[in-house]
């Protein structure tokens, strides 16, 4: 058995329940632990704190399994974490085609990310699509797959690991299917009676922001007879939920023409009428300045851009890029005009990300009013120990 004994007083954390171990947390290390093997944790007087995965190339050097010292870390363990999250999941989570099934930490599973999607048109033929992105779910990897298909039923498994933080774990960016059939090259899933197409082996992430469900829902709600931009759009998640809602036009912004290509694809699969829709090809932070001095103005504006601040360092550029788009956000909505506002990274926390959009509606001279704070679908849970897993943070916000 491996065993990490922790510095003195280095046991608080783990004792509060927050599943990491930092590499300098940890005062030695008995036997020789290969990547992702199980370690017994102990505080520095030999009381049992936890059983965890070894990750020697990582600062965080040991991710927590279990707090229960009674609990083995065997097949019978992963079957019942998947089970659980399963359950919380058919309890709490309803009219999609998109759930995530696991979310890490949250789950008990750290490191992992499991999406299921279910065919609009063939229910039956469903797609578990996971990410690895620690030592420790990587060494199960096997058992996590075996445990998932005999808890959802679905046999076709897909692995879209080409995720740059495997490299800190020293591990390779991997693709391909884990079981049953490869994934067509793009599903159909309905979420709140919107039809979208998944492109599960090139997409974003796992091919669709499952997160932005709620999001996408309130965004359909508000959208009536108003003229809505989507900027940084991807295939549109939120401009088919605008149409759905009944916009009078949604114009959308992306750089990427492939993204683009998907998201019209995804008004004819719904029978929208096209001539609501617009689509930009271009870069958002010049044609948001550009349809300012145009004088275009909108009801209604969404801001989902990607993770600016990848990590600590970028947090001031990343703090400029978000006031920029907000600023001039604020500037292009008609007075009871509504912005939905969102940061992905990590790195920016609620409060800050709700100085960097007050501080552009100041300089926009516009008095913003908060309706609501948004966040990440109940499918993304947040663990109480564990604030580093809040990632998307957004704000609802009414001008004039
Ligand atoms: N809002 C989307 C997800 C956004 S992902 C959804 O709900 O599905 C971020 C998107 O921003 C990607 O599609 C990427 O192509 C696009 N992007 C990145 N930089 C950009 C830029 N400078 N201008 C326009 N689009 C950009």
């Amino acid at each position: 058995m491996n065993i990490v004994t922790l510095k003195s007083s280095k046991e608080k954390s783990l004792l509060r329940r927050h599943p990491w171990v930092y590499a300098n947390a940890i005062e030695r290390v008995a036997g020789k632990p290969a990547s992702g093997a199980t370690v017994l944790v102990q505080a520095h007087d030999g009381r049992f704190l936890a059983r965890a995965a070894w990750s020697g190339h990582s600062q965080i050097r040991a991710r927590v399994w279990s707090f229960d010292e009674a609990e083995p870390i065997d097949h019978a363990f992963f079957k019942r974490r998947i089970q659980r999250a399963l359950l919380h999941r058919q309890a709490m989570v309803h009219n999609t085609g998109a759930v995530r099934l696991i979310f890490g930490e949250a789950d008990g599973l750290p490191g992992l990310v499991v999406d299921h999607y279910t065919g609009a048109d063939a229910p039956q033929r469903g797609q578990l699509v996971c990410q690895f992105m620690a030592a420790g779910v990587e060494a199960w990897k096997e058992a996590i797959v075996a445990a998932l298909i005999a808890v959802t039923g679905c046999p076709n498994v897909y692995e879209r690991s080409d995720v740059s933080i495997r490299a800190k774990e020293g591990l390779e960016q991997i693709t391909g299917v884990l079981a049953g059939e490869a994934p067509p090259e793009t599903l159909v899933v309905s979420e709140n009676g919107v039809r979208y197409h998944v492109d599960v082996l090139h997409g974003h992430k796992t091919g669709f922001y499952v997160d932005q469900r709620d999001n996408r829902a309130l965004v359909q709600q508000m959208a009536a007879g108003r003229d809505v931009l989507n900027c940084f759009c991807y295939t549109g998640g939120f401009s088919l939920a605008a149409l759905a809602g009944g916009a009078q036009r949604v114009v959308s912004i992306d750089s990427s023409g492939e993204a683009l290509a998907l998201a019209q694809r995804n008004v004819t699969v719904n029978g929208f009428d096209a001539a609501r829709a617009t689509w930009l090809d271009a870069d958002a932070f010049k044609t948001l300045r550009r349809l300012h001095d145009d004088g275009e103005r909108f009801d209604l504006i969404v801001l989902d851009p990607p993770k600016f601040a990848p990590s600590r360092e970028h947090v001031d550029r990343a703090a400029r890029a978000y006031k920029d788009i907000n600023l001039t956000g604020f500037k292009l909505l008609r007075p009871g005009g509504l912005l939905f506002t969102y940061s992905c990274s990590g790195a920016i926390d609620a409060e800050l990300f709700q100085k960097i959009v007050a501080g552009a509606a100041a300089d926009a001279r516009v008095d913003a009013r908060i309706l609501r704070r948004l966040g990440a679908g109940m499918d993304h849970p947040l663990l109480s120990a564990f604030p580093e897993g809040e990632y998307l943070k957004g704000l609802l916000l009414q001008v004039g």
